[in-house]
């Protein structure tokens, strides 16, 4: 499926929406994609450009001494899914729950580990 490049609704077309997932979050007002109706994060917690991962990714491998086919995997499992592509909609929070996995999965690393490199 072909990723929507997603354009934003205009000003007056914005929908009040709580800023994040917490209970105690304030709302405000969200632009969303006209195409496919995903609406723009914009609290926080920003997701980050594919780079920062394989940065993250390549200082874990330096100090684990992991593999270059482990490192392999580990890209490619983050670029089969959309939210490291697709900034517009996804959290920060969501990327790293990916990366983390993805790592664990082929690594065998433990999430307090894996979570210590991301900031
Ligand atoms: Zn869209």
């Amino acid at each position: 499926m072909a990723l929507c490049l997603h354009e934003s609704c205009g000003i007056e077309d914005r929908v009040w929406l709580p800023e994040s997932c917490s209970l105690k979050s304030d709302v405000s007002l969200h632009h969303w994609c006209i195409h496919c109706g995903v609406v723009k994060n914009i609290s926080d917690d920003r997701s980050k450009k594919m780079g920062y991962w394989t940065n993250v990714l390549s200082r874990i491998a330096k100090c684990f001494s992991l593999t270059q086919s482990q490192k392999r995997l580990v890209v490619k499992e983050l670029e089969s899914h959309e939210c490291f592509d697709d900034l517009y909609g996804t959290t920060g929070s969501v990327q790293k729950e990916v990366f983390v996995k993805a790592i664990r999965k082929y690594c065998g690393l433990h999430e307090i580990i894996i979570d210590s490199y991301v900031h």
